[in-house]
């Protein structure tokens, strides 16, 4: 059996007439950029969402990059976020020119140890950029305590938790912005790249709303100093149908995430904050042979990734940041162990078995 570690092509067959139609409804009108799919789009996920504003943009990335910007930070700030990230996480804070300032993750969540943040803080912190690491939630509401009482900033990147809840409440909408990204592999994916900011300012709305379109409210009059970053109309008209779907789709992903929690024997999993419902983007596994394991899978038909090999203080981009290996030991322990399993909605229950069986003949 071959099990690939994600099949887009699968989801596209499920909803293959109502994509095929959106999308030819935008083509046939001619009207590309800022047009009524975004404002539909808008308006649906910020009601997914529970938030009071969505703003469309062209990728995740970007809407870190501009959501930091709105917040006024820049060259001379710091900003607080974990090392176990993709390093779009960072690459916003650096781009803005602010220092990025890492604290180490409690191993059993993955999560910036939200217990060892106050110790990070100096004159110069104006923001906590946590994630949800894994599309789990990270321990949001004790990190919104501590920026209240610092006088902080909070930028949530959820760029991996489209609708991932902590005590009910949407992740995403318990800072002051929250991030998404639309990639195509993201529980929530375009076709093509994509990304969103999630906030109930209207103060930032209106902000952002310029920023994303070269800083202009009036057609060549610039109030801020912008950029192009706008969601497409084919891609919000993609999402807006995908939307439909994503509990469906998410509540798939929670099964097989039982499925491998319960069927998986010798494993730590990942640890939910209290109040916590994981979307399960990634599940992950430790083992001391993760090669080995990744090895042996891959022989016998099923595809693993890791996310990530490299944990971001130790990337070669930020040499200059002077960190060395034994910086932050819990997130570099981690990066030397986990591999990440085959998870999506498509997935059938005979996969999910074969991944357990084999994964459970493996010796460790
Ligand atoms: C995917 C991702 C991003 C970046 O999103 P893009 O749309 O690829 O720019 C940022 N942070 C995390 C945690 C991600 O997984």
């Amino acid at each position: 059996m071959k099990i690939n570690f994600l099949d887009l092509d699968r989801q596209y067959q499920e909803i293959k007439p109502e994509i095929d139609q959106a999308v030819k409804r935008v083509i046939d009108r001619q009207y590309f950029i800022l047009g009524e799919e975004l404002i539909n789009f808008e308006k649906k996920f910020a009601g997914f969402l529970g938030a009071k504003y969505t703003i469309g943009l062209n990728s995740g990335t970007d809407a870190l990059v501009l959501g930091l910007k709105a917040l006024g930070i820049g060259a001379g700030d710091e900003v607080i976020t974990s090392p176990f990230s993709f390093i779009a996480t960072t690459l916003a804070i650096t781009e803005t020119g602010a220092t990025p300032v890492f604290v180490d993750i409690n191993p059993a969540t993955y999560q910036i140890d939200e217990t060892k943040i106050e110790a990070a803080i100096t004159d110069k912190t104006k923001a906590i950029l946590p994630v949800h690491i894994y599309g789990s939630p990270c321990q949001i509401d004790k990190i919104m305590e501590i920026a209240q009482k610092h006088n902080l900033r909070v930028v949530e990147d959820a760029c991996q938790a489209h609708g991932a809840t902590l005590n009910g409440k949407k992740v995403g909408t318990f800072g002051d912005l929250g991030t998404y990204s639309f990639y195509p592999g993201k529980n929530l994916g375009a076709y093509g790249d994509g990304g969103g900011i999630a906030t109930d300012s209207l103060k930032l709305y209106d902000k952002l709303v310029m920023m994303r379109n070269y800083g202009q409210k009036v057609k060549y009059y610039h109030d801020e100093i912008g950029i192009n970053s706008r969601l497409d109309e084919i891609q919000a008209a993609v999402l807006s149908i995908k939307l439909d779907y994503l509990e469906k789709w998410n509540k798939r992903r929670q099964e097989i995430a039982l499925a491998y929690r319960e069927g998986l024997r010798g494993y730590k999993f990942q640890k939910m904050a209290a109040g916590g419902v994981s979307c399960y983007h990634v599940f992950v596994i430790e083992n001391e042979d993760r090669d080995g394991l990744m090895k042996y899978l891959s022989e016998n038909g099923v595809q693993t990734l890791i996310h990530y090999p490299v944990p971001i203080h130790l990337q070669k981009c930020y040499k200059e940041l002077g960190f060395e290996a034994g910086s932050f030991p819990n997130a570099e322990k981690a990066c030397g162990r986990i591999v990440s399993l085959p998870i999506y909605s498509e997935m059938t229950d005979q996969e999910v078995n074969e991944v357990i069986s084999l994964i459970n003949k493996f010796d460790h």
